[in-house]
């Protein structure tokens, strides 16, 4: 018998505490102390980016960036129907419309054969999601976007530590996210960061993050006084969510690799039974290095799914699926606007499910192994 294995379990470096302890020492409690320019520093370094701002969470850093794309009502921003809600939410806050198309059956990424004929004269930004931390076909949606001069978001809240033709995700297009929520590889609870690409948008950035003030101008001591310039809100997070988040960081090689083992002893191990049960697996193109983020399967039917994910739950693993697709969400309806069929995108939404994978597993995962293939055997 073993315990109950979760779907997801935060794992702690051991360093959070001390690193928070630190920041009490230092006195500074509001944001941008010196734990949260380590975290900037670190992101910069490791994804040569301009500039990196801590923010709440993925989903602020992504309405910073629908801010700083100066969207008017009725402009146009295309994306994939399977995503999380903010991915479309910073965008509609901003008065836009989602333009759902659908994604490649093999990465579930945005089809970026479909971006050029979803283009209107209302586009304004394309909006990649590096779907399990596996890169978008980034070459070709930077081309599109260069022609018709869009700007590039990438929702890369997944995408920490992996690279698309050695670039990290997040740092391609004009300005990325990043989630550093529990769910994710990287993380502080809630949190995340803003990547900034394009360096003409990095002073409006701090100041939309500053309230609309240019205080971070103030604090350098370019000027004598901050005031409001523009609009704005709250985006910056505390000293103590940053100093939990720095030790995270000095630790993402090794969560990262930890996190390839248990991915590839998953792809290894049900690899036969898979092909024998007509089950895809996860697809990662060459030319892109993942962080397994996610190991999910693609099984046959939605039947076959709850029988599984029900099967699983007997035998104590709890596996899940996964987006409800945003097009055919009752807000997504209302708000957006579908581009063509969505047949992959309805077909992943039905069949996929995700199996656990935390940092910690590995004891575990020869036994949890063996109970998936009992239910995938009675499918
Ligand atoms: C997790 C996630 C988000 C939201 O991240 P938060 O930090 O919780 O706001 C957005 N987009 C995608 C694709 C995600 O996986």
């Amino acid at each position: 018998m073993i315990l109950k294995i979760p779907f997801n379990n935060p794992y702690m470096t051991g360093k959070e505490l001390w690193n928070i302890t630190q920041a009490h020492v230092n006195g500074q409690m509001a944001g941008d102390g010196p734990f949260t320019k380590q975290c900037h520093r670190w992101i910069e370094e490791r994804t040569g980016i301009a500039k990196a701002l801590l923010t709440h969470s993925c989903t602020a850093a992504l309405e910073m960036a629908a801010f700083l794309a100066d969207l008017n009502p009725g402009d146009e921003v295309i994306m994939p129907s399977y995503t999380f809600v903010s991915t479309a939410n910073a965008f509609v806050m901003r008065g836009a419309i989602p333009v759902f198309i659908d994604i490649r059956p093999d990465t579930l990424n945005i089809d970026e054969t479909l971006i050029e004929s979803a283009i209107t004269e209302r586009t304004k930004v394309i909006v990649p999601v590096h779907y399990a931390g596996v890169g978008c076909e980034m070459d070709a949606i930077m081309r599109t976007a260069r022609w018709h001069n869009l700007m590039v978001i990438e929702d890369a809240a997944q995408g920490v530590m992996s690279s698309y033709k050695e670039r990290s995700l997040g740092a391609i297009g004009h300005l990325g996210a990043y989630s550093f929520h529990e769910t994710k590889n990287i993380i502080s609870g809630e949190g995340g960061a803003l990547l900034i690409n394009d360096p003409t948008l990095s002073e409006r950035a701090e100041i939309i993050r500053e309230k609309g003030t240019n205080r971070s101008q103030f604090f350098r001591g370019q000027i004598d006084k901050y005031t409001w310039v523009d609009v704005g809100s709250s985006y910056l997070p505390g000293e103590l969510i940053a100093a939990f988040l720095f030790a995270q960081m000095e630790e993402a090689e090794t969560i990262t690799q930890r996190r390839l083992g248990i991915w590839q002893t998953y792809h290894d191990a049900l690899s036969p039974l898979c092909q024998e049960k007509g089950i895809r697996q996860p697809i990662v193109p060459d030319g892109c290095r993942h962080n397994a983020h996610m190991y999910y399967l693609l099984l046959p039917s939605l039947e076959q799914r709850t029988a599984f994910i029900a099967r699983l739950r007997e035998r104590d693993i709890m596996a899940v699926f996964h987006y409800v697709p945003l097009h055919d969400a009752p807000a997504g309806k209302r708000l957006g606007r579908t581009h063509g069929p969505m047949s992959v995108t309805r077909h992943v939404a039905d069949c996929l499910v995700r199996l656990p994978l935390w940092v910690g597993l590995e004891d575990e995962q020869p036994r949890v192994i063996d109970r998936i293939m009992e239910a995938l055997h009675g499918l």
